[in-house]
């Protein structure tokens, strides 16, 4: 719906990357903005320079999730909190990173979705909007960030499904690469980070993405973008490889006995 001064937007995530962008965006097309986060610091920065409202929040902390969607009548959901941790291989992973990307990007964005929901239906009015990645569309191996991201595509997609006739819109955004702290919270290891932030490419930025999520949220009512994939001109996905294994002499060997 063309945005007004009197929507109500909730930006999770909004200390720093994509979601601070957002705010941003959105503040200088009106909106009220509620924007929440962990650090607390940097949302009052962002405060002063946007006029957003903050609030502390833990998006894994369930009752204070659940008093936000009590206490703020959000028209636009940006559920973008999320993190990357264990990204690497599966079978190397933290049991607390597997727990913790789980919780984050999955259980918490569908509580914070479940919270919402109510009053954007008594309303009659609203917007979700959910951060997943293009790791939810195309293989890549980063399988449990990318199960997470796959989650929240089936979740966006099957929401459309049960919010039939009630008025209220879901659009999921599909970042490639996108230049914020992301990798560097995501990764320990210095050589590792530097090695996968060193992309050589012109990076989208948050500020990009942010302009495609106002275009999503400022479509006609009568327009839900489903859907949008935004990446960098110089990346891309899918494709197959041919990498041979090492050992495959030996196997072959043991077949032919
Ligand atoms: P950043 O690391 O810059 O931002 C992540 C944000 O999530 C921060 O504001 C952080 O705030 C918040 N966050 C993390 N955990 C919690 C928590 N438990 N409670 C509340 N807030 C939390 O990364 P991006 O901006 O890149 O990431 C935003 C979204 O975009 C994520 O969902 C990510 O998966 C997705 N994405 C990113 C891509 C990229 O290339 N950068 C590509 C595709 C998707 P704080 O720590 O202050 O709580």
């Amino acid at each position: 719906m063309p945005l007004s001064p009197t929507d109500v937007a909730l930006v999770t995530g909004a200390s720093s990357g994509i979601g601070e962008a957002t705010v941003v965006a959105l503040r200088q097309c009106g909106v009220v903005v509620h924007a929440a986060a962990r650090r607390v610091d940097r949302l009052e920065d962002l405060a002063e320079r946007t006029g957003c409202i903050v609030h502390e929040l833990d998006v894994r902390d369930r009752e204070a999730v659940a008093r936000i969607g009590e206490t703020i009548p959000v028209d636009i959901l940006i559920n973008n909190a999320g993190i990357g941790r264990a990204l690497g291989s599966l079978w190397t992973a933290d049991i607390d990173d597997i727990e913790l990307t789980i919780d984050t990007n999955v259980t918490s964005a569908i509580h914070m979705v479940r919270a919402v929901l109510p009053g954007m239906i008594d309303r009659g009015k609203g917007h979700i909007v959910n951060m997943s990645s293009v790791l939810a569309l195309y293989p890549a191996p980063a399988a449990l960030y990318g199960a997470t991201k796959g989650a929240i595509h089936k979740l966006s997609r099957d929401l459309r499904q049960e919010l039939q006739g009630t008025g209220i819109r879901v659009s999921e955004i599909n970042p490639g690469r996108v230049t914020t702290e992301f990798y560097n919270v995501a990764i320990d290891d210095e050589e590792q980070l530097a090695k996968t932030i060193d992309t050589r490419i012109e990076e989208v930025t948050p500020a990009d993405v942010a302009a495609s999520i106002v275009h999503v949220v400022d479509a006609p009512w009568r327009v839900n973008i489903s859907q949008l994939e935004i990446v960098p001109t110089e990346q891309t996905y899918g494709g197959s490889q041919f990498v041979p294994f090492k050992r495959r002499a030996r196997q072959s060997e043991k077949e032919a006995l």
